[in-house]
């Protein structure tokens, strides 16, 4: 396993069960729990017999904290000496994405709730303070500037929606990569932040605007990802010289998405049904493209050499942080319940494949 900052090359790729608890509707309707975790070998069965393998598998007492500081935490750590990080929350409407990763994150509740985004804004400031006041001699780190940049997008129907500016209609936000392969979207509003609270406000109010949307369009959420984006930029001094202008700098940028996935059911649902609304195929497209990525990236044999990160927009949008340099996690969160087995198995196969 890598220190502190490295990245494991060998494993880029990361796979993470989690199963929420059976809410009270499961419980007055007398569900059964069909899912069981071997203890210390990170497998879950689900029914009698179908077990699967994960890197990390979390029963429905792991607490928010548990997933940050065992499957995240080494992320961020990344982020802070240039490398990319992506973490995606895969699994049917209702099975905790959201609470996982923190998009509906609520200044109200409290700090055990807290999901993935909060956590890693606060670490990563906190991390650079770290790095500027080093407790041991090592002054090297000292010498650098950080700055940290939050971009918060919502993609439906292969179409952007700025949840920091959710009223600009008019802009079509285009997915550029430039020269040297860095993916961003051009007309998407990126803010620049001093301290973590200025993170938080704006994770809250992009949340809002999903959630104020959602309602107004039947559950939108359900049918759209939602990417939170922080840009971590550290410049530092290599060589330093009398005059300062004259010093060598050396530029690391990095970012880290963090990806609220739209409902896998939605996968499978639309194309039983033969639904070819653009909705139906689109969404399709990015659950499905991505499923492919991953497991090309995870293909440990490393047979496959194309990523087909041009079939949809979400994977497009994640290529420079899937692969290469990046390391990526994935949450695939599932209901215990037994009325729910296809869509637990469904989701545990799409994991599997991630491998
Ligand atoms: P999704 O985003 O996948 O549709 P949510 O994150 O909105 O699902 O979760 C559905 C409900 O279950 C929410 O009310 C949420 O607070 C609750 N929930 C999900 N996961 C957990 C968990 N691990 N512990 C407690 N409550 C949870
Ligand atoms: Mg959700």
């Amino acid at each position: 396993m890598a220190t502190d900052g490295e990245i494991d090359k060998d494993c880029l790729v990361r796979v993470a069960v989690r199963i929420r608890p059976q809410n009270s509707r499961e419980i007055i309707d007398m569900c059964r729990i069909c899912t069981t975790v071997t203890p210390g070998e990170q497998q879950i069965v689900l029914g009698s017999d179908k077990a699967f393998t994960f890197d990390y598998v979390y029963n429905v007492d792991s607490n928010q904290s548990d997933i940050y500081d065992e499957c995240v935490k080494r992320l961020v750590e990344g982020t802070l000496h240039g490398y990319n990080a992506t973490v995606l929350a895969y699994g049917q409407t209702g099975s905790g994405k959201t609470y996982t990763m923190g998009t509906g994150f609520d200044h109200t509740s409290g700090d055990y709730q807290l999901g993935i985004i909060p956590r890693a804004i606060r670490h990563i400031f906190a991390g650079i303070e770290k790095l500027q006041h080093p407790e041991d001699s090592d002054t090297s780190a000292t010498n650098s500037q950080f700055s940290v940049a939050v971009q918060f997008i919502e993609l439906y129907n292969e179409d952007i929606i700025d949840l920091l500016d959710p009223f600009n209609k008019n802009s079509t936000f285009k997915i550029h990569e430039s020269a040297n392969g860095q993916i961003t979207v051009a007309g998407a509003t990126i803010k620049p932040i001093n301290e973590p609270q200025d993170a938080l406000k704006l994770l809250q109010q992009g949340a809002l605007a999903r959630t104020t949307a959602s309602t107004k369009m039947n559950d939108l959420s359900s049918r759209s990802h939602a990417v939170f984006t922080l840009f971590v930029r550290r410049q530092h001094i290599i060589e330093p010289k009398i005059d300062f202008s004259d010093s060598d700098f050396e530029t690391l940028t990095s970012k880290f998405h963090f990806v609220d996935l739209a409902g896998s059911e939605r996968l499978k649902r639309t194309l039983a049904t033969g639904d070819r609304a653009r909705e139906g195929i689109s969404i399709n497209c990015g659950l499905l493209a991505l499923g492919n990525c991953i497991s090309a990236l995870g293909d440990k044999s490393k047979k496959v050499s194309h990523v087909p990160y041009r079939d949809s927009k979400l994977t497009r949008l994640l290529q420079d942080s899937l692969g290469g340099n990046s390391q990526t996690l994935m949450i695939a969160c599932i209901s215990p319940s037994d009325r729910d087995f296809m869509e637990t198995l469904n989701t545990l196969k799409y994991a599997n494949r991630a491998r």
